[in-house]
């Protein structure tokens, strides 16, 4: 199956021809002849399944084919949690659309408002944007909705993680009620659920499995170490190894401070990415190390998630995630477009009860690798797997990240970054 037979115009298959597509991925194949016919969708799809084309394609041949938009306002609406996904959204919209003559820009907040508004201010055929900055934008009278015909909801389940759904319902409460609406979402939880009932209207559903989950492309193994000894034993595996590139995970911001400093002393050259960095410097980080000039990106959960980082061969989970999910989303990173890869989680014996969940969730027990001289003092119990249906755990409300961080904050650290005494305690007890 081509590009060719899903109707889309010429400028936009020579556009996706240029990009060196040449079939389409299967969110693709379903999702795009749905949104040209007008239908509603609701899709289960991560990153990594060629997503953001899944919807962006069929609104760049919508838009062009009818309709010109008038000043502040906007015709697509695309709502994404992060300021990295909205830029890289954007970056999409403007490579498929190159060949056609739409007005798109992005606004996220972290960055000056005014030449936001500037570029609203003749209106935009697409908008991609984060939910906070947009609601400043409405505010201020730089953008109105009455022109919406679309909208995409990306990212719907960290947008719920993430504290967003009081923004996102007063978006919804101010756009046009005669609109297409089009939700994708890593997962289908009865929250999501709960937020499509007053969205979609009869949506064609779509699922698919990303194009490499865990079990399947990347070669994931676990190494039993001591907390103090982490550090030390990251910098004798990227020497041994000779690892070129690596994206290194840390719970906390604070963390991936420290270890980016460590690693830096030791002659490593790396950068650190993580909500409190500010908007220039994440993206810096970022695009060194797509270039290369940065070997080792040392982030948190969300400032990495959905990052499209071609060919990375190693994912470091510095320290295992609070949130099970987020496993499989950070080795997720590895191993795109077939590539296989690798991904290595240091593990002290204070997080077994994670490894237990991780485990539980993949319905695997992972491998264990000792490495000579690094051997734990402190044993990580063996693992027992839990065959137990895994049942996602509902987000704290309590713990949404504080406005200041509305981004690229876990919605379970605090603004310290550290560990809320609920799961401390919790994981205690179950232990
Ligand atoms: P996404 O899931 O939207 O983040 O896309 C993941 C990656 O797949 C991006 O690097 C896209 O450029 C790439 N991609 C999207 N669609 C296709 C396709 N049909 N063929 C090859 N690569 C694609």
């Amino acid at each position: 199956m081509s590009f060719t037979t899903l109707g889309l115009s010429d400028p936009i298959l020579k556009a996706v021809a240029e990009e060196g597509y040449t079939t389409p991925t299967p969110i693709q194949l379903q999702a795009i002849p749905a949104v040209m016919a007008g239908k509603d969708v609701m899709a289960a799809a991560q990153t990594g399944t060629g997503k953001t084309a899944a919807f962006t394609l069929p609104i760049l041949d919508k838009l062009s084919k009818r309709g010109s938009v008038q000043a502040n306002q906007v015709r697509a609406l695309i709502l994404t949690p992060t300021r990295e996904l909205a830029a890289q959204i954007a970056e999409s919209v403007d490579t498929y659309g190159k060949h056609l003559r739409l007005r798109s820009t992005v606004v996220f907040g972290g960055v000056n408002i005014n030449p936001q508004m500037m570029k609203l201010r003749k209106g935009v055929d697409i908008l991609v944007a984060t939910p906070g900055r947009l609601l400043d934008l409405y505010r201020q009278n730089a953008v109105n909705f009455r022109q919406v015909e679309v909208l995409v909801l990306d990212e719907a389940d960290r947008m719920l993680d993430m504290g967003f759904i009081h923004d996102i319902r007063k978006i919804l409460a101010l756009l046009p009620k005669n609109r297409q609406n089009l939700m994708f979402s890593a997962t289908f939880s009865e929250d999501i659920r709960n937020l499509a009932k007053g969205m979609v209207n009869n949506p064609v559903e779509i699922s698919v499995t990303p194009r490499n989950t865990a079990v399947e492309l990347v070669e994931h193994w676990i190494c039993p170490a001591d907390k103090k000894q982490k550090t030390p034993l990251l910098i004798h595996l990227i020497k041994e190894n000779n690892w070129s590139q690596a994206l290194v995970f840390t719970r906390t911001k604070h963390g991936a401070n420290k270890l980016t400093r460590s690693l830096e002393q030791s002659g490593i050259n790396a950068a650190a990415i993580h909500g409190n960095k500010s908007q220039g410097a994440r993206t810096k980080a970022l695009a060194d190390f797509k270039k290369g000039t940065v070997r080792f990106l040392i982030a948190t959960d969300i400032a990495a998630r959905g990052l499209d980082i071609d060919l990375l061969p190693q994912v470091v989970n510095f320290d295992l995630p609070n949130v099970p999910e987020d496993y499989v989303h950070r080795i997720g990173r590895t191993g795109r477009a077939g590539a296989s890869g690798q991904a290595i989680s240091l593990v002290s014996a204070d997080e077994f009860q994670q490894l237990s969940d991780i485990e539980r969730l993949l319905k695997q027990i992972l491998t264990r690798k000792f490495i000579d001289g690094f051997e734990p003092t402190h044993d990580l119990p063996e693992s027992n797997l839990d065959r137990r249906p895994f049942i996602p755990k509902k987000p704290n409300p309590q713990n949404r990240p504080n406005l200041g961080h509305r981004d690229g904050q876990r919605s379970r650290t605090s603004s310290h970054g550290s560990k809320p005494k609920w799961s401390q305690s919790k994981a205690k007890a179950k232990r």
